[in-house]
């Protein structure tokens, strides 16, 4: 076999090893459809939580782990069908991704959401990135009885990654490069999550 033969092998080998042990990552963005969420005049939760979720699919792919996108389009998906979709998977966590309203017009940061023990440490990781990427203000992580997160027997959290309803805030999230800050701090923290051996 010459060099060149055994170099493209190896190649191959090592992809399909990545492939095998891959960890998948369940991305749930929020909302959809009729379902619009929170809304601000044009600036609609549902489509902020997209655009989020398809930039962590795109940077979690490049960190090698395998991704499931809940809905990549505009359509409405029930709560109960989120959770059964991600309960086919083993080995694999849940990410839900949210933007925050509220009549009190003050109220603006990150919050972070579990249920289990296990999803408290994936959530506290996951906001630390999420906060150091995006320096926004922090409202903490948080202990939540929210249906997906009961019902996903995975590791699950929810994510809320600003007020729509605060105006400095909403014109953060408008913007792409806040959104994409947002997106890689919550790779930081899966990435973490990972390597502390929790997964
Ligand atoms: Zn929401």
């Amino acid at each position: 076999m010459s060099a060149r033969t055994l170099h493209y092998v190896i190649g191959i080998l090592a992809l399909l090893l990545t492939s095998l042990s891959a960890k998948t990552v369940i991305i749930d963005a929020g909302h959809g459809g009729h379902d619009i969420g929170g809304r601000y005049g044009k600036v609609y939760e549902k489509h902020l939580a997209l655009d989020t979720a398809m930039r962590l699919e795109y940077y979690l792919k490049k960190k090698g782990y395998r991704t499931v996108m809940i809905r990549s389009s505009d359509k409405f998906v029930s709560l109960s069908q989120r959770s059964a979709i991600a309960n086919k998977y083993s080995d694999a966590i849940f990410v839900s991704v949210h933007y925050n309203y509220t009549w009190k017009s003050h109220v603006e940061g990150l919050e972070t959401f579990y249920y289990t023990g296990k999803s408290a440490k994936l959530a506290s990781y996951v906001h630390d990135g999420m906060r150091s990427r995006t320096r926004a203000a922090n409202r903490g992580v948080k202990h939540a009885r929210y249906y997906v997160l009961r019902n996903c027997k995975l590791p699950s959290i929810l994510v809320e990654g600003g007020f729509v309803s605060h105006s400095g805030e909403r014109s953060k999230v408008k913007k792409g490069f806040y959104r994409d800050a947002l997106a890689r701090g919550i790779v930081d923290g899966i990435v973490k999550f990972d390597r502390s051996g929790a997964w």
